[in-house]
């Protein structure tokens, strides 16, 4: 295994002209420590366990020792908050470090979250707390074991120095990996800037590295553009299948390869409510979960409005426009393999019934769905694990009796479905009140056992791990209080 200090670093952004970036230095933080790391990220580095724990490589996380080969910088980008045009965004606290090529010839752009300011940074501290690096870490690694497209996460540390937020607390970072962070702002910033050839430039930089197969098309850009509403609309029905909402799904956070991008206040759904806002900040209900889907495909048509100077608005609102229904297609798809249906038929009357059932009677969503790969599809069956999750029992018992006469018709058998359906609902997801949990203990006792116990346990989330039952258990009444807005 390779050390840190061998990493071989091909920094492919940092060779784009400036215009699209701020050369710019972590600013060093005191004392920084430990607080978790996952070997799977590492692994994409060639790094393993011990390499992740020397104090070196912690300096080097805290942004505190910088390797021959990194070229630090934070990326220019614009975006829609809350649907307004902001012009001027930026990494104000994430500074790239550098793009890693691992041992099979991938790479890994390597970024520090909360690394200081930048001159991106507008009026902000460049810095994040411990308790959303937490956040962002957990999820992301958690996202990525779900078979969720995300940016990852290799580390956190911490530090003692005071960051001010509501109240003190103190500063983190998150080391975070990606092939690519270029966002949706990231074309928008040029467009409103009426710069035709940074758009250009930008599209041909992620069309040659992530998207190569479109290279050699005498005009990529349509294609392109269609390629990441596909994406997009992929990755929407992922969340809204596992029941993941973002909170702030504005266009800077809207990744060009379609992952997972910025964690600050997401939330997982307990009780299953179309209109949860997970984001406290967000009074007006932008980004409810079920606006997800809608809000992508807004997003997208902003991001095809940036694309405008390469194409037609026509061919590009052409290129966005199957999204509505690649969402939908991917979603029952999901949704149909989570009830161990097929695709089509009547399943996606079944799938949408049993949503509202749940809605109705405010019904955990991952335990009734991981209770459901246990249904007894025999006639007259009871399910009753199943049955106690919701109050109201004979409209309960209406749809269990459809369900089953479903799973008769087409043969399914009880026992294959139960094991291929495992594989579909997970038992463990980043419940608030579990990362609450970590967190408090965390910053309150210097205990940093339940983050990385919680990192462990979320990386094989479809396994039973009995050891951890009570981790799969809906939310105890304290959770009700729990708050997350965007001050991270
Ligand atoms: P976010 O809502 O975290 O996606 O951030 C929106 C914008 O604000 C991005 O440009 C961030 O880099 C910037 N930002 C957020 N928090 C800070 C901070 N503490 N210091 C500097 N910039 C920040
Ligand atoms: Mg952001």
């Amino acid at each position: 295994m390779p050390s840190l200090e061998s990493l071989h670093f091909d920094n492919a952004f940092a060779r784009l002209p400036e215009a699209f970036y701020a050369r710019v230095c972590p600013t060093p933080v005191p004392d920084p420590y430990l607080v978790c790391h996952s070997p799977d990220a590492a692994a994409l580095l060639d790094l393993d366990a011990a390499e992740m724990t020397r104090p070196e490589t912690i300096q080097t996380l805290a942004g505190n020792r910088l390797l021959p080969g990194m070229e630090t910088l934070a990326a220019l980008y614009a975006g829609h908050q809350f649907g307004h045009y902001v012009p001027q965004l930026g990494d104000g606290r994430a500074i790239l470090l550098g793009e890693v090529k691992n041992a099979r010839g991938e790479g890994w752009e390597m970024q520090i979250k909360g690394a200081g300011r930048t001159p991106y940074s507008r009026g902000g501290d460049g810095r994040a707390v411990l308790r959303s690096s937490i956040r962002e870490f957990l999820c992301s690694e958690a996202m990525h074991a779900l078979g969720i497209p995300s940016t990852r996460a290799l580390a956190i540390v911490g530090s003692d120095h005071p960051v001010y937020r509501e109240d003190v607390e103190t500063a983190a970072l998150v080391t975070r990996l990606a092939p690519s962070f270029v966002r949706f702002g990231s074309f928008e910033v040029f467009y409103y800037r009426n710069q035709v050839e940074p758009i250009r430039h930008l599209a041909d930089y992620v069309i040659a590295r992530y998207y190569p197969d479109l290279k050699n098309l005498a005009d990529p850009y349509p294609e392109f553009l269609r390629q990441v509403a596909l994406r997009t609309a992929e990755l929407m029905a992922q969340w809204q299948a596992v029941g993941f909402s973002h909170g702030v799904m504005n266009t800077d956070n809207m990744s060009i390869l379609g992952l997972t991008l910025d964690y600050g206040p997401f939330g997982f759904l307990d009780a299953f409510d179309p209109g949860y806002v997970c984001n406290h900040s967000d009074s007006g209900g932008r980004y409810a979960f079920d606006q997800q889907p809608d809000v992508a495909a807004w997003n997208l048509t902003k991001l095809a409005q940036a694309l405008v100077p390469l194409m037609s608005v026509e061919t590009a609102s052409q290129a966005i426009g199957e999204y509505p229904q690649a969402f939908s297609r991917a979603y029952l798809e999901r949704m149909a393999a989570k009830f161990g249906l097929p695709p089509g038929g009547e399943s996606a009357g079944l799938v949408m019934d049993a949503l509202h059932l749940l809605a109705q009677n405010r019904v955990d969503y991952t335990l009734f769905l991981r209770r459901l790969c246990d249904f007894d599809s025999t006639a007259g069956a009871l399910n009753s694990p199943l049955r106690d999750l919701v109050l109201d029992r004979a409209a309960f018992d209406a749809w269990a009796a459809r369900y089953a006469a479903a799973l008769r018709q087409q043969g399914s058998n009880d026992t294959e479905r139960g094991t291929s359906m495992r594989a579909h609902n997970p038992k463990y997801i980043l419940r608030n009140h579990l990362a609450e949990t970590a967190i408090r203990r965390a910053a309150d006792e210097r205990d940093y056992s339940e983050v990385c116990r919680l990192h462990t346990l979320l990386t094989h989330p479809f396994d039973e791990q009995p050891q951890y039952a009570a981790y799969a258990a809906e939310p105890p009444d304290w959770a009700r209080t729990i708050e997350v807005s965007c001050s991270s």
